[in-house]
């Protein structure tokens, strides 16, 4: 079959002939048919320090993706060829504490699909059955290949009670992106975003933020006039990993606003702790996604009017990858898709 391969360590990917992957007892294969790019794959595609000191080489990566079970292991149960499915990434491990009480997003002990096993940017991929999740027939291939990302939007967009409070969104990449469409979604009031890209800033109006700011010209403290907002944020959505945006939240949420941090800062960062403590902030990291609460929560968003669908922005055929990694680096895209089948 075909994949996307980390065959050395160096920066790049080549796209190669490969066994199918075994279908192990417990396990299904599954025949891709869309696959989305992830920042993660771009760092293996980099290969900087941290795919270097990570992935080990070769390894076909990937771990968005939608597709169709084609073969079902020993003792699956509930799941059948012929299903449209996604899936979640992290392999968890099943005996650890959080595992043994169903928090699985907790492990301790997970691997990632296309990170430390046979990923899915491959004609076929295999994946623990319950690590499979069947998409209802409102979810169309496209939207299946996205729900990992949409997972991490949905989990950060609701981990804090967002209904009729005031949202602040630093960075608007595609998960921002998405979380802004949540926020509007589930009844916040106003939504504002920051981003010093303007490309995207466009793309986070049409998902229907109230204002959207450059924050090296403006703050999003000084913006709250012109939404018509007096005291401060209640909720802040950190997605950016940018310092400077955590800097700019913790500055302009009210006193008792609630912070949830999903992007990832690329070193250790200084924060003023006695704001934190002097507003009584609350504040969350969030990593990954609930399994499968999050699942369940995002579908039945998409079947009641979430629209997501604008944080797609480009396709390309499997053959013409590079441009694909290429439109991801250039910053003018948010979702970029692989069309496998
Ligand atoms: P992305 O890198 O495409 O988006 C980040 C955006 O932040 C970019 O558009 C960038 O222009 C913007 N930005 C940079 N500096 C900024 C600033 N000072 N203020 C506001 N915005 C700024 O990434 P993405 O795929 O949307 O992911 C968002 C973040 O979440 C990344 O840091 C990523 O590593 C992280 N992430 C975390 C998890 C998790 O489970 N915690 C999962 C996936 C991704
Ligand atoms: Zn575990």
């Amino acid at each position: 079959m075909r994949a996307l391969v980390k065959s050395k360590a160096e920066p790049g990917l080549w796209l190669e002939q490969i066994d199918e992957p075994p279908t192990q007892p417990g396990s299904v294969k599954i025949e891709v048919r869309r696959a989305s790019i992830c920042g993660t794959d771009l760092h293996i595609y980099r290969w900087d320090d941290w795919a270097a000191a990570t992935v080990p080489v070769p390894m076909a990566i990937g771990h968005e993706f939608s597709g169709e079970i084609v073969e079902v292991g020993e003792g699956v149960d509930g799941l059948d060829v012929g299903m449209r499915v996604s899936g979640e990434g992290h392999i968890t491990c099943g005996h650890c504490r959080n595992c043994r009480a169903g928090r699985r997003n907790l492990c301790r002990n997970t691997t990632g699909l296309g990170v430390e096993r046979p990923g899915a940017f491959a004609d076929y991929v295999t994946l623990p059955a319950g690590n499979v999740f069947p998409l209802p027939d409102h979810v169309d291939d496209e939207l299946g290949s996205i729900l990992d990302p949409l997972g991490n939007a949905t989990h950060t967009a609701l981990a804090f009670d967002v209904v009729g409070e005031d949202v602040l969104v630093t960075g608007c990449g595609p998960i921002g992106l998405m979380a802004i469409a949540i926020c509007r979604h589930v009844g916040a009031r106003f939504v504002v975003a920051t981003d010093p890209n303007p490309y995207r800033r466009g793309l986070a109006a049409g998902m229907g933020a109230t204002l959207t700011l450059d924050p090296t010209v403006a703050s999003p403290h000084q913006a709250m006039a012109d939404v018509g907002m007096v005291e401060g944020y209640d909720i802040g959505l950190e997605m950016s990993g940018h310092p400077t945006a955590l800097h700019q939240m913790i500055d302009a949420m009210n006193h008792g606003g609630r912070v949830a941090l999903l992007g990832i800062p690329a070193e250790p960062t200084r924060m003023d702790w006695n704001a934190m403590i002097f507003k009584s902030l609350t504040v969350r990291g969030i990593y990954g996604r609930r399994i499968f609460e999050t699942w369940y929560k995002m579908t039945a968003m998409l079947q009641t009017g979430l629209d997501v669908s604008a944080a797609i922005t480009h396709r390309f055929a499997v053959e013409d990858f590079d441009d694909a990694f290429e439109a991801v680096a250039s910053g003018e895209a948010a979702k970029v898709l692989l069309e496998w089948a």
